[in-house]
């Protein structure tokens, strides 16, 4: 039977390492401080978003909320946001997203200073985490996945690894973190040819592709750790993209879903405000 990676152990680690963090900034004076964007009716985002400022509450630090209307301009919501950057009392920001179609991402995270840049979406940020720059922020879900990896430390050095999805938030990155720390990477994606036996010849496996237990026995082989990022919600049911009960008689390792890498995004996002604050003291 493989071993479980439970993410919970994981969160507790690095909350503890925030909890001191922030007991110190506090001793200084600063009271550390995420707010969290959300622009019209979004259900998802209102239940993350509770669960992150429960979160912070453990830690101490504080969430403010802005929300918006969904029918607010682009101009109207970069001017509240370029607000929050000049902002001396708030260190991180979190746009959730989606954002409604008439709002583009791919400008709006142009404006995003990347010093407050929480769940690196900011292309200062990206070009930092490609480059290996060290105060570079990448998005949550990858570098959740890079504290799984270290937490039950299993060795990444000239490991070949292979990554079943190509989003920027969390295949491309994760490529660059595992890269930095000298993986042989494989990024793979919906045209990728032969993905089943790409997928057994990988040391670690990590899927990411969105797609309910579409990663079944067919992908995988004996001795395999396999991580598994996919959080699909079927009838108010969570399931990751790996057929659990396949791969648990198969690898060696297996991140469940739910109480896997999701389970430690959130903390890893308090993890990067108190590195915010931190780089912008220096
Ligand atoms: P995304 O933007 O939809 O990207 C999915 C990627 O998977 C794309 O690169 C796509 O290929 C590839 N793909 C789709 N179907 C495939 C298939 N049949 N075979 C091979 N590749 C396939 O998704 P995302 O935002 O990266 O999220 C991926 C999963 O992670 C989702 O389940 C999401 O809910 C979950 N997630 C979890 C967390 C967390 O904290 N645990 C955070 C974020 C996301 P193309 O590029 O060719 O289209």
């Amino acid at each position: 039977m493989a071993k479980i990676l439970k993410g919970k152990p994981v969160a507790e680690k690095i909350g503890q390492d925030i909890k001191m963090e922030v007991e110190h900034l506090k001793k200084e004076g600063i009271s550390p401080t995420l707010v969290t964007v959300i622009v019209g009716k979004n259900e998802d985002a209102l239940s993350y978003r509770k669960m992150i400022e429960k979160k912070g509450g453990l830690f101490g630090i504080s969430v403010a909320n802005k929300e918006f209307p969904e029918d607010i301009t682009e101009d109207i919501l970069t001017n509240e946001i370029e607000n929050l950057n000049k902002d001396k009392d708030i260190h991180g920001i979190l746009i959730f997203q989606p954002l409604p179609r008439h709002l583009d991402i791919n400008r709006i995270k142009y404006k995003i200073d990347p010093r407050k840049d929480v769940d690196g979406i900011s292309p200062i940020n990206i070009s930092k985490i490609f480059s290996g720059e060290k105060d570079g922020i990448p998005p949550a879900t990858s570098q959740a996945v890079m504290e799984i990896l270290d937490f039950y430390d299993i060795p990444l050095l000239g490991q070949n690894i292979t990554i079943i999805g190509r989003s920027l938030v969390v295949g491309r990155p994760l490529a660059m973190l595992l890269l930095h720390r000298n993986a042989t990477i494989t990024i793979t994606h919906s045209k990728t040819k032969n993905l089943k036996e790409i997928s057994k010849k990988a040391d670690i496996l990590i899927a990411a592709l969105g797609r309910k237990e579409a990663i079944t026995k067919d992908y995988l082989s004996p001795g395999q750790v396999v991580i598994d990022v996919g959080i699909n919600v079927v009838e108010g049911k969570i399931y990751g993209d790996i057929r659990f009960e396949d791969a648990e008689n198969i690898v060696d390792a297996i991140t469940p879903v739910p109480g896997g890498v999701g389970s430690v995004t959130t903390s890893v996002l308090f993890k990067h405000l108190i590195k915010c604050i931190k780089s912008n003291s220096n």
